[in-house]
């Protein structure tokens, strides 16, 4: 039997059997694999690092986009930052309120691979009219992005090393305030409360993000197959905050089918364990 196996602490691995290594490749940014396997499906890692797999992807972008549209259900442009696989875009295009999506993935490849190997994130998202898929760094992207031309900016990347470290920058944060608008609302990774290497990021991630924006919140969901299982996403903004303006009524008129999401798991998403609540000086 063939295993993947990913560190997940000094001490504690984790291991997927597989049938296939259908591809493997070292891009100009990142090392990309395929796996094919009885569990999961098809799933590929970056730098051995697991991102998407066909059984569990439903939960990350159930919640790194609803949460958001349950908060502010008249989001219209979107910007995608990463999110290669093409999952978060495929979620923000269900809804008929948004007219535009800017997806800045800074490897091309990452995205063609899925489209050919992941078709259940990828396929669609390329042809949708209101989609602009632009293959360069997020960074650069907002650097030069105009004030306030967003409502919602979704960060989908991968961990704080290599490509993905800027970021996870006091520096690209402001630059996400500035291009957000009033209402405008940033969803970022914020890595995992349980293995100290994780937690470190989530603690400093959640520092820098509450320095710039008035609402910073974190909120939790199950991953069977992150580190740990149990994962986060940070929520920003500058006037939207994400119970006291959840529209539960707005959101379930849009009449979507979830798998995860919910309006109740909402409310509990944002109820974080004491313990998590203790690491992030939430009082
Ligand atoms: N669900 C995944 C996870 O958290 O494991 C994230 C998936 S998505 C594939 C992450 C993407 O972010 C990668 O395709 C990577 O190329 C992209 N990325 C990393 N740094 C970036 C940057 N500076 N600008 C744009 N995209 C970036």
């Amino acid at each position: 039997m063939n295993w993947y196996t990913e560190q997940w602490s000094e001490d504690c691995k984790f291991s997927i059997s597989y049938d296939e290594h259908l591809h493997s490749e070292q891009s100009p940014f990142q090392k990309i694999d395929f796996y094919k396997g009885k569990e999961f499906g098809t799933f590929f890692t970056l730098d051995g690092l697991m991102m998407v797999n066909e059984k569990d992807q439903f939960i990350y972008h159930d919640m790194i986009v609803h949460p958001a549209f349950a908060t502010n259900p008249n989001i219209k442009k979107v910007l995608i930052i990463g999110g290669g696989d093409g999952g978060t875009a495929r979620e923000v295009l269900r809804y008929p309120t948004v007219e535009e999506v800017v997806m800045v993935e800074i490897d091309e490849r990452v995205f063609r691979l899925c489209q050919e190997y992941l078709p259940v994130t990828a396929e669609g998202v390329e042809e949708d009219p209101r989609m602009s898929l632009k293959f360069e760094d997020g960074l650069a992207y907002v650097k030069e992005a105009a004030d306030a031309s967003f409502d919602l900016i979704i960060v989908d990347s991968t961990d704080p090393i290599s490509v993905g470290e800027g970021l996870f920058t006091t520096a690209f944060y402001q630059e996400c305030y500035r291009v957000l608008n009033t209402d405008g609302i940033l969803i970022n990774q914020h890595e995992s409360p349980y293995f100290a290497e994780y937690a470190d990021n989530m603690k400093k991630a959640r520092h820098k993000l509450s320095t710039i924006f008035p609402i910073a919140e974190v909120y939790q969901y199950h991953m069977p197959t992150y580190p740990s299982g149990h994962w986060l996403f940070g929520f920003a903004s500058k006037t939207k905050h994400p119970i006291t303006n959840l529209d539960a009524q707005k959101w379930n008129a849009f009449g979507l089918k979830t798998k995860y999401y919910n309006t109740d798991l909402h409310l509990g998403a944002f109820a974080l364990p004491s313990y998590v609540r203790e690491a992030l000086k939430i009082a």
